[in-house]
């Protein structure tokens, strides 16, 4: 039997120490994307780091950070968190640096942790609201925190805090506080938008990637690139579990082009810390275009050899030079997730078998393996001596093989459960742990 190592308890010297004490503890490799993803954590500790003259970073207060510009007579607020309780705490923060009143608010797209904090920035004076004119269109999502999908949650709300170390891109989602949202008074709808407030020049740059609607912030003057959602320290979400449209890969590279044309001395993102320095930036950014692409070319090259998603998860990898690139590490988006989302851009859902094109339903799938396999008592023997052997995808599709004749079925949740909870304790995305967890929840809790 495995030994379940408990959430909170991250140290290989533990596994290590139980190993010498006689439990049969897995190996620390198996737990070396934990315990990546725990380290990671530091990257979240509250901060408000000054980049350059005039430019603040608040990080660590949500999941979203929020960019602070001084002008002359005014300031620029970037992003705004996901609630109002943050922003307040950011606001507390910023009000040490300067007082004096935000004259512009600016979005980097629509996502409810860039939106909803802004009424904590507001005074006496009544800012303009910068966006790009697609975000009108864009739905604005108001469920972030859904229980969806079966109990599954990629922010992990439902878990205890302390078997969710950090969100992959921030602390967590901290929704607390209400809803600020102030909506967009100023939108433009071509490639670029140049303005001054207070003094300073900015320029917006459309950059499709994660969202539609998503824009860069430019500060010429300063050197300084807010590159949004389309950079940060963790391999990009080109897919997100928590169930989105499909997103553009091909646009997302040409935003980051764009952006490294720009030469950037100082690159600020709305999640993760900031990076300093020409080379610094340069090797960041250049970095992620590179592993992004790698990603999109293999892909594609695998389709035209016919291979099926499948096939292409197996042979699909970051190459050698970029694997450990600190920017392209899987705490947020993975390359898996990745492929799979490419060849349905590009191909849809069906995989080119024929036997794909009318198969049969889960039910009765499922039912034919369990007569085929000796009876139900049968695959729930073979589930856990799967689960006992490590083989913990195996334990949960056998387990799916009972729940799908009978969801309630006790024996079957319990195993599903337990494999579910080891293969996220063996996850280095934030994403992926915290969906595994939350489902092997749910199913404990009978959800
Ligand atoms: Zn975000």
């Amino acid at each position: 039997m495995r030994f379940v190592v408990p959430p909170h308890v991250v140290s290989t010297a533990l596994v290590s120490a139980l190993a010498l004490i006689g439990v049969e503890a897995a190996s620390a490799q198996e737990f070396a994307g934990r315990d990546k993803l725990f380290a990671h954590s530091n990257e979240f500790r509250r901060d408000v780091i000054q980049v350059t003259d005039g430019v603040y970073v608040a990080v660590g207060f949500a999941l979203a950070n929020v960019i602070l510009v001084e002008g002359d007579d005014g300031l620029l607020i970037i992003d705004t968190t996901e609630g109002m309780g943050a922003a307040r705490e950011v606001r507390a923060e910023f009000d040490r640096i300067s007082t004096k009143p935000v004259r512009a608010i600016i979005y980097t797209h629509s996502h409810p942790d860039h939106v909803r904090g802004s009424r904590a920035f507001v005074g006496d004076v009544e800012p303009e609201v910068y966006a790009h004119e697609k975000q009108l269109r864009e739905n604005l999502p108001t469920a972030v925190g859904r229980a969806g999908r079966d109990g599954g949650n990629q922010f992990g709300l439902a878990l205890p805090a302390e078997s969710r170390p950090n969100a992959g891109i921030g602390p967590s989602l901290v929704l607390g506080g209400g809803d600020g949202y102030m909506r967009p008074t100023r939108t433009f709808s071509g490639e670029s938008y140049s303005f001054e407030v207070a003094g300073v020049k900015v320029v917006l740059g459309y950059a499709p990637g994660e969202t539609d609607d998503q824009l860069f912030v430019w500060l010429p003057e300063k050197r300084t690139l807010l590159p949004g959602d389309n950079f940060y320290r963790a391999f990009p979400n080109l897919y997100a579990i928590r169930g989105v449209p499909l997103r553009r890969v091909d646009h997302w590279l040409e935003s980051l082009s764009d952006m490294i044309a720009l030469e950037p001395e100082y690159l600020v993102p709305s999640h993760t810390r900031p990076i300093m320095g020409r080379a610094a930036v340069d090797a960041a950014l250049t970095g992620y275009h590179a592993g992004v692409s790698s990603v999109l070319q293999q892909t594609l090259a695998g389709m035209n050899r016919g291979l099926r998603p499948d096939e292409l998860v197996e042979q699909v990898t970051l190459p050698p030079e970029l694997a450990d690139n600190p920017y392209l590490q899987e705490f947020y988006g993975t390359v898996a997730w990745s492929v799979r989302s490419i060849y349905t851009f590009h191909l849809g859902w069906f995989d080119g078998n024929a036997t794909s094109l009318f198969p049969l339903s889960n039910r009765d799938r499922a039912a034919r393996i369990i007569r085929l396999s000796g009876g139900e008592a049968a695959v729930l023997e073979a589930g856990r001596a799967a689960l006992a052997a490590g083989n913990f995808q195996w334990a949960a599709e056998l387990a799916d093989y009972v729940l799908a004749g009978d969801n309630d079925h006790a024996e079957g949740r319990e195993l599903k459960a337990s494999a579910l909870a080891e293969l996220g304790e063996r996850q280095i995305s934030a994403n992926a742990r915290n969906y595994y967890l939350s489902m092997a929840q749910a199913l404990r809790q009978g959800r």
